[in-house]
């Protein structure tokens, strides 16, 4: 029976089949929200392998003080372990967690829905699979909805709710409940290729690919770059690694496919000849970092005394925190404030922000030290960060730059020309993927951010980035970046020229 609210009461019975890694962590959940929950697999020795997961990861958490013994034993006691799904006659809801095969869900969907009652839910764990074209060959597709949690289940928050093209609204309202009372935080999303967070995180492993493919940084610093600029908790060749790179390219892959060879999913040779190699991550020991490698600590900071004044022309606003940081080291700076891009003079070089265009072609006949610095999340606090100097200039140019940096206590990562960076690049590259997401009406702004902070641990939602650092600045940077390539993977999405021009939220 439902509750007030619209979740299932826990008196209704959760079945769960395909007992593998994502199996086990949602028969979990379920239990320790209260249901009863039947677990079965294909085969009866995975799911028994499963319950055995499940007690040592509850009892460990007995032993680590962070849970009742009682509660543990009354938890595992609410899982059965069943041989067949014939046996799921009373379950209100079933979650699919088999192999990601079409033909095997819509095979395993059509017999379920002979064996459950008629009111019950059916619920697909599916990552990339459609769940409009799974449910299409059901006679009631209607109650097939999407119930995509992230690995491992019982840690991770976000719970996407698919409805496909058939699935009924209070089918989808009522997942989305249960999921609430279970503790998750759902987010609502249409069934499109990658959902919400498959979809819009492309950009974070794609650009950083791109950048190492082009020779602009290594892997080590475009990690160092982006978790020192932009907060996020892991870089994304350390992620490749941990995901897999097989697993990795092959969503990528597929995901480029499902959009019909949408440029801006583009996989990355570079990537497919780690793969090749056999160089897959963590799991086989090697992958974009060896495992066998301990980590190289950087150099300590050297900050020399500047010499000679500091300028500043332009809008000061976007660097507000690097002249904070000035004033406080006691480095005098004159302001001339105008409408015109900030630029920071010292010595030889001339730091401008990235536009999305590199210094090189930015530059105009009259500079000789023209130098662009990455974005920052927040300039008052960064401690790494991607510079460039324009091609031919003289070497004091990365040294003034570097030396100004140094003296604020950022290190100054000095890059090939690459448009837009790293930083900038990123979190342009993903604003652009959400405000896509929600011209399409795949999900709402705020849903998609909530999907990319609880479903990959993103510092801030894209939109949240948007608002924080200019909608318009990030349109810029790819239109920067579009007429540098000349690739229309760096088309700005309508929506984000609208969000720019204050039109859109
Ligand atoms: P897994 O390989 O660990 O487990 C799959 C289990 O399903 C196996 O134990 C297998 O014996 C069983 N199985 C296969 N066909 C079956 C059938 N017809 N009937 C009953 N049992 C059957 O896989 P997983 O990583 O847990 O993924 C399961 C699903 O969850 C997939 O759709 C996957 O895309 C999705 N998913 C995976 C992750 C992840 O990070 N692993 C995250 C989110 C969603």
């Amino acid at each position: 029976m439902n509750t007030p609210d619209q979740s299932l009461g826990r008196d209704v019975i959760v079945a769960v089949v395909g007992a593998g890694t994502m199996g086990a962590g949602i028969a979990q959940v379920a239990a320790a929200a209260g249901h009863r929950v039947r677990l079965v697999d294909a085969s009866h020795e995975a799911a028994q392998a499963a319950h055995g997961r499940i007690r040592t990861a509850l009892e460990s958490r007995v032993e680590r003080g962070k849970m009742d013994a009682g509660a543990c034993a009354a938890l595992l006691e609410r899982i059965e372990v069943v041989a067949d799904v014939d046996q799921l006659q009373d379950a209100g809801l079933v979650i699919e967690a088999i192999f990601e095969d079409l033909q095997a869900k819509q095979a395993l969907f059509s017999r379920l829905e002979a064996i459950v009652a008629a009111d019950a839910i059916l619920a697909t764990n599916t990552s990339s699979v459609s769940v409009t074209a799974i449910a299409s060959v059901l006679a009631r597709p209607e109650r097939l909805v999407g119930m995509h949690f992230f690995n491992p289940a019982p840690v991770m928050k976000l719970v996407e709710v698919i409805s496909g093209l058939q699935t009924a609204s209070a089918v989808a309202d009522v997942i989305y409940a249960t999921a609430l009372a279970w503790q998750k935080k759902p987010v609502h999303a249409r069934s499109t290729p990658g959902f919400i967070v498959n979809r819009v995180a492309r950009p974070f492993y794609a650009e950083a690919l791109r950048v190492v493919e082009e020779g602009a940084a290594s892997p080590e610093q475009v990690d160092i770059l982006l978790t020192a600029g932009a907060g996020f908790r892991m870089g994304p060749f350390r992620l490749m690694d941990l995901i897999g790179n097989d697993v990795n390219l092959t969503v990528t892959r597929s995901t480029f496919q499902a959009y019909f060879n949408d440029p801006r999913y583009r996989p990355s040779l570079l990537q497919a000849e780690l793969v090749a190699a056999g160089r897959l991550g963590r799991k086989t020991g090697r992958g974009f970092y060896d495992d066998a490698q301990p980590p190289v600590a950087p150099p300590p900071l050297a900050p020399v005394p500047l010499r000679g004044a500091v300028r500043v022309s332009g809008m000061v606003a976007p660097i507000t925190g690097l002249l904070a940081r000035m004033e406080s080291q006691g480095i005098a700076c004159q302001v001339l404030e105008s409408d015109a891009p900030a630029v920071i003079r010292y010595g030889s070089a001339a730091l401008c922000m990235t536009d999305g265009v590199p210094a090189s072609l930015r530059a105009q006949a009259s500079d000789h030290g023209l130098v662009v610095f990455d974005l920052a999340d927040d300039y008052r606090n960064v401690t790494d960060l991607a510079i460039a100097v324009q091609d031919g200039a003289d070497e004091s140019v990365a040294a003034d730059a570097q030396a100004l940096l140094a003296s604020l206590g950022i290190r100054a990562h000095v890059l090939d020309d690459a448009p837009g960076l790293v930083v900038a690049r990123t979190l342009a590259m993903l604003v652009n993927e959400a405000a896509d997401a929600l011209l399409a009406g795949i999900a709402t702004a705020q849903g998609i951010d909530d999907a990319m902070r609880f479903g990959v641990n993103y510092p801030r939602g894209p939109f949240e980035w948007a608002q924080r650092l200019g909608a318009g600045y990030f349109m810029s940077v790819l239109d920067g970046m579009q007429a540098s390539y000349g690739d229309p993977r760096y088309r700005v999405s309508v929506k984000l020229r609208r969000m720019a021009a204050g039109r859109a939220g």
